[in-house]
């Protein structure tokens, strides 16, 4: 017996840019839908990545440029405005192998839906150090999050590190250059995988400087990050670099865990999804944005699919009912 005698018609798991805009096609097409989106704290943190973006530059509409929170704190008044409901709560558990489909939650019981779209997107990936976890888990210097933390007064006017070659590594030192007075960026290879335009704009800033072809071999420092011990990619040489904040910025991982083996996934995480729509291997059950998308990762492709999975959801209830 469920918690909530209730079936919902459709159930969206996560509130990023894909849950907010599944929430807006499905309540404007009349089916009420619920959105877990989640609890903050944990792997699904409402609203999604965007909350740690300070600056959007790219999603279309906004030619100043748009708060990362501020959007998403309007894609969810949309969502509310057509009828949208919303707990806060993570999915633990999901059982689809019947109907209606059921998701089970950390602390508000069992709810259960016919038609599900998971919109859980990617997290944050770590190195993987000792000292790394432990300088997180304590406050001591070490985050994934630059615009969270950066601001931070222990970070102002200090040498900060942030490590990876991609376009988060290049947003989070470019945040990081207004309050550190140096930002080193490490890199393991020789050349960025960064966009050229995002790159170029960032190196320009006389405050960030890359270490290339280096790894993190360790963090240094007991209460308060002190350095990084180097590890050279060509040479093997090792060195200390004295920095009191590290950001890592080495990529994400899909939410997709609390899944378990109910629909199919690929060996990365990232649920398979149809070519060129959201169907996944279970009828009735939809991905949507990054926790299906290895490929753009994009707020605005987040989006797109968002829309397309409501559309589908919708179309799949029809044909079931
Ligand atoms: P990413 O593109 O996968 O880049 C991850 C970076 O971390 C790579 O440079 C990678 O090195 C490095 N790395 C991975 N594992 C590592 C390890 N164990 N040790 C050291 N370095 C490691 O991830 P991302 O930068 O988070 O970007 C993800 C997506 O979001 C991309 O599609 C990106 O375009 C998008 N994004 C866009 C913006 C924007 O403003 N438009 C901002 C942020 C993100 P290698 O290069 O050697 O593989």
């Amino acid at each position: 017996m469920s918690d909530h005698p209730r079936t919902e018609n459709v159930i969206i798991i996560g509130s990023g840019p894909a849950g907010w805009t599944a929430a807006i096609y499905a309540a404007r097409a009349n089916l009420s839908p619920l959105v877990i989106e989640g609890m903050g704290g944990t792997e699904m943190i409402p609203g999604g990545q965007l909350m740690f973006t300070t600056e959007v530059e790219n999603f279309p509409g906004f030619p100043e440029g748009v708060d990362g929170q501020d959007l998403m704190t309007r894609m969810r008044a949309q969502a509310e405005r057509y009828g949208t409901r919303i707990v806060q709560d993570d999915v633990v558990s999901v059982d689809f192998s019947a109907q209606p489909k059921k998701l089970r939650t950390s602390y508000s019981g069992e709810f259960q839906a016919k038609a599900v779209i998971i919109a859980t997107g990617a997290r944050a990936n770590w190195l993987g150090l000792e000292n790394e976890t432990r300088l997180a888990r304590s406050g001591g210097g070490v985050s994934a999050c630059a615009v969270c933390d950066g601001a931070l007064p222990a970070f102002r006017d200090q040498p900060l590190v942030v490590v990876g070659g991609g376009d988060s590594a290049m947003t989070e030192a470019e945040h990081l250059a207004k309050y550190g007075s140096e930002v080193v960026i490490i890199h393991r290879r020789d050349e960025l995988r960064a966009s050229k335009m995002l790159a170029d704009r960032v190196l320009a800033n006389p405050k960030v400087r890359v270490e290339w072809n280096s790894t993190v071999s360790d963090i240094l420092g007991d209460q308060f990050v002190t350095g990084v011990r180097l590890s050279d990619t060509v040479s093997g040489e090792e060195r200390t670099l004295e920095c009191k904040g590290v950001f890592m910025a080495i990529g994400h991982t899909p939410n997709t865990a609390f899944l378990g083996d109910a629909v199919h996934l690929k060996p990365t995480g990232y649920m398979v999804v149809e070519a060129g729509a959201t169907r996944t291997s279970v009828p009735g059950v939809f991905g949507a944005g990054d926790v299906m998308d290895d490929t753009y990762r994009q707020a605005v492709t987040a989006a797109g699919t968002g829309c397309m999975a409501a559309l589908e959801a919708e179309q799949w209830l029809v044909e079931n009912e």
